[in-house]
């Protein structure tokens, strides 16, 4: 019976799909549906089916989107070519990639450019990795984490680049940064990682959480790479730790002879669904915060959401009949209104 709950801080909502769904809000709020969206506009299906129910319309294929429609572009990235056919075909294209992934793409070009061979770290088939391995993808091989380097065959003259995905475990990352520094003792990467604040927040948490817990939850979807990054950092530290998509997905079993529960959430995982989780735990002596750090990150809309809806407001106040934008939060004060809010207006 667990007697408590330790609550991971920071959890769920990165700025990154804080932005994203907050635009999408916006255009399900300023568009008839439907509105169409490439990819899932954040990995995770309480926020996706309320964006359906919504009227957005998911798609793994512009060509899939009629002639003069809006459209919308996940937070992971998307490659050049689809970015280029989705602003052939929409009516209004609004780009919702997270400035920190663009960063990467940003290297990976740049890089590219200079002649550098690439090794890009991520997973296969990953929205994420597909879009960036195609702003180079003569220049980039993709290398799995758990795979090592042996895919890796450059030209031995050429320099070579570590890049990889923004959500890979950090344990992940530092394993292959050390095989690639020692092959390559010229190896170029990014002062940083390219791994995002989130992720290393997150994971950093759910070590701490590991220490203290008999049981680690991980609140997220199956396909959301961050959330399965934070359940094999917790496994690595020697914890057990399951994903579940909310209350329904707990098996009794797991909590039968636990005391403490760890419980943390992947970076698009509403928190509704998070305290539905500590609900359904019921621990007997609360719930307490386990806070690593402070997180102000704040990204802006889309400039070109901005400006649409903008002009759409001058519209309305200059006595135009038009949809009325505003209803997805306050433009001035974005900052101030969450994604949690704009969801709660479609009903999550
Ligand atoms: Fe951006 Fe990181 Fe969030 Fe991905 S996890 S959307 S890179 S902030």
């Amino acid at each position: 019976m667990p007697t408590k709950v330790l609550l991971a801080e920071p959890r769920g909502f990165c700025a990154g799909v804080e932005m994203a769904i907050k635009a999408l809000t916006w255009m399900v709020q300023i568009f008839e549906p439907p509105v169409y969206c490439y990819h899932e506009i954040v990995h995770n299906a309480a926020v996706v089916d309320a964006f359906e129910l919504a009227g957005v319309v998911f798609v793994e294929d512009i060509a899939d989107v009629p002639e003069g429609r809006p459209i919308m572009l996940s937070a992971h990235g998307s490659a050049p070519d689809v970015v280029t056919a989705a602003d052939a075909r929409a009516a209004v294209l609004v780009d919702a990639v997270c400035p920190l992934v663009t960063k990467v793409h940003h290297e990976v070009r740049r890089m590219a450019d200079k002649g550098f061979e690439i090794i890009y770290v991520g997973h296969e088939g990953h929205d994420e990795a597909v879009g960036a391995v195609a702003e180079a993808p003569d220049s980039v091989t993709l290398v799995d984490p758990g795979s090592g380097l042996d895919v890796f065959r450059p030209d031995p003259a050429a320099p070579v680049a570590l890049l990889a995905q923004t959500t890979l475990g950090m344990y992940e990352w530092s394993g292959i940064l050390d095989e690639a520094s020692d092959r390559y003792p010229d190896l170029w990467t990014a002062r940083r990682s390219d791994l995002c604040y989130a992720t290393t927040n997150r994971q950093t948490a759910v070590g701490i959480l590991s220490e203290r817990s008999d049981l680690i939850l991980v609140v997220g979807s199956e396909n959301s790479s961050n959330t399965q990054a934070l359940v094999r950092v917790a496994r690595k530290a020697g914890v057990v730790a399951h994903r579940v998509d909310g209350p329904d997905s707990i098996d009794p079993e797991w909590l039968r002879d636990v005391g403490v529960v760890g419980v943390t959430a992947g970076a698009s995982a509403p928190d509704r669904r998070v305290q539905e989780v500590i609900e359904a735990i019921a621990p007997t002596e609360g719930v307490e915060l386990v806070r690593v750090t402070e997180e102000d990150e704040y990204f802006p809309l889309p400039p070109r959401l901005r400006r649409f809806a903008q002009v759409l407001q001058a519209l309305v106040e200059g006595g135009f009949a038009c949809r009325t934008p505003g209803r997805a939060g306050p433009l001035d004060a974005d900052r101030e209104f969450g994604a949690t809010g704009a969801l709660e207006t479609l009903g999550v």
